[in-house]
């Protein structure tokens, strides 16, 4: 009889290693830094672990960690320095996206998500200082599909090692 698969084990060891390593402040800056909602339910958990809060207060965050997906999961480990991608390979992973041959990406230009409708238009925003954000059209293909989107965000799926381009476009993949 096999053990079922616990599905909050991944950021329970994740959580454990970073406070033996001493790496949970570096998270916890980025993630009051940019203030946002999917980065405060691991940020709770880190705390509840740094302050030493009762199992079940742990294990209640722990499931909302679970519950937001796997990229929020995939985000804690990568912070606290596990299959972590180095800033070489992070950036060509992102030079991919930036140039992605499907033209997917959706970017970030002041603050908004825009998708560029033709990969000259990208090239242009991109010069001018735009950042990708996600594979936007993709997802909302996938949406139609099946109802259902991941809304992985490039910065944070390029930086797990675990992680691949859907379309196998990254360098390795
Ligand atoms: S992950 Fe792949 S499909 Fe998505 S934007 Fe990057 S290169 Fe394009």
């Amino acid at each position: 009889m096999t053990t079922p698969a616990d599905p909050h084990r991944l950021v329970r060891v994740s959580i454990a290693k970073a406070a033996a390593a001493g790496r949970l402040a570096a998270y916890e800056r980025v993630a009051v830094r940019r203030n946002e909602t999917h980065l405060i339910l691991p940020l709770a958990a880190i705390e509840a672990v740094r302050a030493g809060r009762p199992p079940g207060t742990l294990r209640r965050l722990l499931r909302g960690v679970a519950d937001a997906g796997g990229g929020a999961a995939s985000m804690i480990k990568t912070r606290l320095g596990i299959d972590r991608a180095s800033d070489a390979k992070f950036q060509a992973r992102l030079d991919v996206c930036r140039a992605c041959p499907g033209n997917l990406a959706q970017l970030t230009v002041a603050r908004k998500h825009v998708t560029p409708p033709t990969p000259q238009r990208r090239d242009e925003l991109i010069a001018a200082g735009a950042e990708v954000h996600t594979c936007g059209p993709m997802l909302r293909q996938q949406k139609k599909d099946t109802g259902k989107s991941c809304g992985c965000v490039l910065r944070e799926k390029a930086r797990d090692l675990k992680q691949h381009c859907p379309n196998r476009w990254w360098p390795g993949d």
